[in-house]
């Protein structure tokens, strides 16, 4: 199946790319960036030029940040072409509805990915779950913004969701594995006072059976990088860490990896198999809870932050 990338940035050069080069399901037919390019691929600047150009350009593979992301979308939607979305699929909800409502009336497939979802053990810890009573879920996502986002002006722009932007992956992986649905019950942000968005956020959850449920997330972390999620059970405690690549039940190292290697080959495989089965996949759902912890979270200004 041949695709164009849109938005030659972070992820595009450091996972897409090698994903489809790595794939037989897949070719890079060209890319549309103003500034970026992957050399031997025909390049753009502009989507619809590229549409125009390249008819045979089945799927369209958006890794532009979330506020441009929905004209983008749209515009491939109406040109006939499958889309996929890098994380989160858009700036607002309503959005992501819309994209969704015109794929189903295009009959074209629209994938919402969520990378952090195919870590190696994410499917492993869901199964382990499934079988037990949550008693105590603490989800701690520590990174350090300059090391990961280094020079990223959007992140702190209104839509960037800050240090939302890594914790809608723990958030993703969250909904995964819980077998009940979660919502925000109340939330405390830190927003840097020349910022858009927060650096850190507590969010506490309301669990359907009563389970405590809270999250932390940080981008002031030095030292060790921390994407962990510990679920304290009736029957022993997962920990689900470096961001679901290992698990360990009470301390040991358990669980099956999940088939293929690497979240992004993960989903450049399943986005094939959407295509061919005529189906849509917009799981909003840790979006959902992103969007109302930043409705609901009490703001704490903090210190400016310079990069
Ligand atoms: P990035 O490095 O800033 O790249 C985004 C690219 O989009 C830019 O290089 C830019 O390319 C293009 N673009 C078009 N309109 C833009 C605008 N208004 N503002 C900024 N860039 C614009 O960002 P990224 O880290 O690749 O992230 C892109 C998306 O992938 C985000 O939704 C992010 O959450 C997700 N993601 C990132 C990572 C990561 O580790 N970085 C991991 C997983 C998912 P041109 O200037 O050439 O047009």
């Amino acid at each position: 199946m041949k695709v164009a990338l849109v938005g030659i940035g972070k992820i595009a050069v450091d996972q897409h790319v090698p994903a489809i080069a790595n794939s037989d399901d897949w070719e890079l037919s060209a890319t549309v960036s103003r500034n970026g390019s992957v050399e031997g691929v025909p390049a753009f600047t502009d989507l619809g030029e590229m549409l125009s150009a390249h008819p045979e350009v089945r799927v369209v593979s958006l890794c532009l940040p979330p506020v441009p992301r929905f004209d983008s979308a749209m515009q491939a939607l109406r040109a006939g072409r499958h889309v996929m979305l890098e994380k989160p699929p858009g700036a607002t909800i309503a959005e992501c509805h819309a994209l969704d409502a015109a794929a189903r009336e295009a009959g074209l497939t629209i994938y919402a990915t969520w990378h952090s979802r195919h870590a190696d053990m994410v499917a492993a810890a869901k199964d382990w779950l499934a079988k037990r009573r949550l008693r105590r879920m603490t989800v701690t996502w520590k990174e350090d913004v300059r090391r990961w986002h280094p020079g990223q002006a959007w992140i702190w722009e209104p839509g960037g969701l800050g240090v939302f932007d890594p914790g809608i992956n723990a958030l993703s992986i969250v909904t995964e594995i819980l077998p009940d649905d979660i919502h925000v019950a109340s939330a405390e942000l830190d927003v840097p006072s020349n910022c858009q968005t927060p650096i850190g956020a507590r969010i506490a959850f309301h669990h359907p059976k009563g389970a405590e449920v809270t999250a932390t997330f940080d981008w002031r972390q030095d030292g060790d990088q921390i994407w962990r999620i510990e679920a304290e059970t009736d029957d022993g405690t997962l920990t689900l860490a470096d961001g679901g690549a290992v698990m360990a039940v009470d301390g040991t190292p358990t669980g099956t990896a999940a088939p293929l290697s690497g979240e992004y080959p993960r989903l450049y495989a399943e986005m094939a198999a959407l295509v061919t089965k005529g189906r849509r996949d917009m799981d909003l759902r840790p979006m959902v809870l992103a969007t109302d912890a930043l409705a609901l979270g009490r703001r704490i200004a903090t210190d400016p932050f310079h990069d």
